[in-house]
């Protein structure tokens, strides 16, 4: 793509972030619009396994990822009645040097500040939520509801799982409720009075599970997710508060091991799951202006842990392809022609719930390397 290109990235998330990071990298003009006033500390964990970390590498953020999150040394799957160990999925020097990364457990806040250093400064624009978005005779209008408007030679929507860019390509659909809700907590650890934990155990039910793990080296700050069945979601909210009670009576009859956890959570929110269905369309093809990356285009459960780790894959790949092919609908195609098989697969493990239950074959997950990866032909 000619660098003179203007690409405006839509949602400072995990992907447009990363996304933007490395069309800079490549020499192109990238501004990010972000809805948000700033960047707020939600209270949520997140787990960036070794094909997110080595991505990130590349925009000189590992260092900074370890610093304010916790690399994991083990990831424990239990029986939630007799506490039976599963499977224990060892994270040393021998795993990272096999995956090429670490494996990181890090506050969403904490995360956002550290991606935040992978994009030159002032590239993010805050309160800039479009709201419309029109083709032009050679350009994309963007209009924000601060009532600015800005014109794009390239759009790419990198706006969630409620895209705003993705109802221009795909028409207006709501996402589907999946009937499950998470409680989540961050709480400090000595809330624990000594109670030591794996750095990551997952607790697994019947119809529902519970993840207790660190998220900082020092290991004092504890996150607790724990997802339950549900029938509606009747809020207008993203998350309502919620309690210790509620939290422990969703998993009453669980092993005494994660009661000892769960009495200890503090600041309990409770949150919808939603995902959509499968969907190929991520671009506007042979126009080559709109692109999708991430939720926006292939929302999933979040029981592989695997969403943001696809997000930033994509936009790894996408940065890659605009920087290869000189016309935007070609690089549009190579991009959905290789990402799409792989995020099909994380989709499809996602909504099974079965990723480390038992055994498992992490290598083709976790040693995918997305800045190395073959791009497919097209
Ligand atoms: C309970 C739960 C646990 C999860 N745990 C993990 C995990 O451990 N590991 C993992 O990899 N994934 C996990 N995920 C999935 C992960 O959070 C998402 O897949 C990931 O955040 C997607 O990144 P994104 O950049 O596509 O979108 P987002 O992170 O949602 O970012 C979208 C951005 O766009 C902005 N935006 C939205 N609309 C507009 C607009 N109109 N104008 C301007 N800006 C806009 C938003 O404010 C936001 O900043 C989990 C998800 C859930 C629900």
């Amino acid at each position: 793509m000619h660098r003179k290109a203007r690409i405006a990235v839509i949602g400072a998330g995990l992907g447009g972030l990363t996304v933007a990071g490395f069309l800079q990298r490549a020499g192109f003009t990238v501004n990010v619009y972000e809805q948000a006033p700033t960047f707020s500390r939600i209270g949520a964990g997140i787990i960036l396994s070794a094909n997110v970390t080595k991505v990130l590498r590349r925009l000189g953020l590992e260092e900074g990822l370890i610093a304010a999150g916790i690399k994991s040394q083990s990831y424990v799957s239990r029986a939630w009645d007799t506490g039976e160990v599963m499977a224990e999925f060892v994270f040393d020097q021998a795993s990272e040097r096999r995956y090429g990364g670490p494996y990181v457990h890090i506050h969403r806040g904490d995360l956002h500040a550290v991606l935040e250093r992978g994009v030159a400064p002032r590239t993010i624009a805050f309160d800039h939520q479009l709201v419309e978005l029109t083709p032009e005779r050679n350009a994309m209008r963007l209009v924000f509801s601060n009532g600015e408007t800005v014109e794009a030679d390239i759009v790419i929507g990198a706006d969630g799982i409620r895209s705003r860019v993705r109802d221009y390509l795909l028409g207006p659909e709501l996402p589907q409720f999946v009937g499950a809700t998470a409680f989540r907590a961050i709480f400090p650890a000595a809330r624990l009075n000594g109670f030591k934990i794996p750095d990551c155990t997952k607790w697994w039910g019947p119809d529902r599970h519970c993840l207790p793990y660190y998220l900082t080296g020092r290991r004092d700050e504890v996150y607790a997710i724990g997802v339950v069945p549900a029938a509606a979601w009747d809020s207008e909210e993203t998350s309502v508060p919620s309690t210790r009670s509620q939290y422990l009576q969703s998993f009453a009859g669980f092993h005494a091991d994660l009661q000892r956890v769960l009495e200890a959570v503090d600041g309990v929110t409770l949150w919808p799951i939603f995902d959509r269905k499968r969907n190929d369309t991520w671009s506007d093809g042979p126009s080559g202006r709109v692109v999708l990356l991430g939720d926006a285009c292939h929302p999933m459960r979040p029981f592989m842990a695997a969403g943001g780790a696809m997000a930033v894959e994509d936009a790894a790949i996408l940065s890659r392809c605009l920087d290869k092919f000189d016309q935007s609908a070609e690089a549009f195609r190579c991009y959905e022609a290789t990402r799409i098989p792989r995020v099909a697969d994380v989709q499809r493990i996602s909504l099974e719930n079965t990723w480390m239950r038992g055994p498992t074959d992490t290598d083709w997950f976790y040693c995918y390397d997305a800045c190395t990866a073959p791009l497919a032909a097209v």
